[in-house]
């Protein structure tokens, strides 16, 4: 087992990676929190797969469980989903002692930290996260939150959870265009800060899509150790934590305009990626080598290249974006592999040259 300490004074935890985990999991959770009231949220698709083996490995370790199963998917991801979860908090009796547990991916996750953050001002939740993007990015760090009508994640908090759970046998069942999603968060950190994983990514591509435990350990532990170490220097993203967010300009923006219902998240954030990168060159920053690189291993992927969509449309989308600072947009730009530098330098001009040319 693989242990990575995030450290936040008062809210620090450990994310616990290893194969074979859930079956444990309430094993290696008794030794971090007296057995108590717990409410285990997931999604019916994952319920299937994984509910009776946490819901029963809790039981086992005197957990008292109660399993609320949401229908997949990030429409479900409101208000009115937390309220059915808040009925089922006072249903089942919870109170600031006691638990709630996110067995899923990303959806499930963020709802139930906002939930965990907001039932009677905070109680406990742990993160038990499914698949590949929740695992190396939306577990880890502490942002929860719902969408509302105007906007993805609009309404939330930071809150961090007692602990992260996650085992990697369960991206056996994880969808193949989820894996390859998530993975684009993976060579992300690459980018931003990891020369060396970049390089093993480059080298072991058919491992990690082979699910190669080794392989899957060494990324994703990097992966969450970066994030863990970017969290711990910026934890409400004042600055430094906005590297994070390399390629999500322009990819929030091709999720908007098609109204995420076209592209995966990790599907836009490649597209992102590249462009930030042209963006790059075409201020002098780097070279095209940083380009080709991610071009060849998003293409190895099999991901979309081409959005079909108006330079326009994105341009217009971008400064309608909550990340605008006075009028300026906030970009991400590599300088090299494994560095970035954050710029409110890129002009409206120099985007329409960017879009306009064909990845
Ligand atoms: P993400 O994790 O990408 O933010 P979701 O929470 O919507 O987004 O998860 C993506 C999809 O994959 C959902 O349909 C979810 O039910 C499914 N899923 C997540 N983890 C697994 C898994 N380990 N096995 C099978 N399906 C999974
Ligand atoms: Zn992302």
């Amino acid at each position: 087992m693989k242990t990575i300490r995030v450290n936040l004074s008062d809210n620090s935890y450990n994310i616990y990676i290893d194969e074979g985990l859930l079956e444990k999991i309430g094993d290696t959770l008794v030794k971090e929190k007296t057995p108590c009231k717990t409410l285990l949220i997931t999604d019916k698709n994952i319920e299937k797969v994984y509910g009776s083996i946490v819901s029963e490995s809790l039981l086992r370790n005197k957990f008292d469980v109660r399993l609320v199963s949401l229908t997949p998917g990030e429409e479900q991801k409101t208000l009115e989903t937390a309220f059915i979860l808040y009925d089922a908090c006072f249903d089942h009796k919870l109170d600031r002692n006691s638990l709630i547990v996110a067995l899923g991916g990303g959806v499930v996750g963020d709802i139930s930290g906002f939930v965990a953050a907001t039932f009677m001002r905070g109680i406990p939740f742990i993160q038990i996260p499914t698949s590949l993007l929740a695992q190396v990015d939306s577990s880890i760090g502490g942002k929860v939150a719902v969408n509302h009508p105007k906007g993805k994640n609009m309404i939330g908090s930071f809150y961090q959870p007692r602990a992260v759970f996650i085992d990697t046998d369960t991206l056996a069942t994880l969808p193949a265009t989820e894996l390859v999603a998530g993975l684009v968060e993976v060579i992300k950190y690459g980018v931003i800060k990891d020369a060396e994983l970049f390089e093993f990514i480059e080298k072991s591509l058919y491992d990690i899509l082979q699910l190669n435990h080794d392989a899957l350990l060494k990324i994703i532990a990097t992966s969450c150790q970066i994030k863990a170490n970017v969290v711990e220097e910026d934890e409400k993203e004042k600055h430094l934590r906005a590297i994070l967010n390399y390629g999500h300009t322009i990819g929030h923006a091709i999720e908007t305009v098609t109204n995420y219902k076209k592209y995966r998240h990790g599907e836009a954030v490649a597209i992102g990626m590249l462009y930030a990168a042209r963006i790059a060159i075409d201020m002098g920053l780097t070279d095209n080598t940083v380009f080709e690189r991610q071009l060849s291993l998003i293409k190895r992927l099999g991901l979309p290249l081409q959005t079909g969509l108006k330079p326009e449309e994105i341009v217009k989308t971008l400064y309608a974006d909550k990340k605008v600072i006075s009028g300026r947009l906030r970009f991400i730009l590599p300088t090299q592999i494994g560095e970035v530098i954050i710029s409110d330098q890129v002009t409206e001009e120099i985007l329409h040259r960017i879009l306009n040319k064909p990845l």
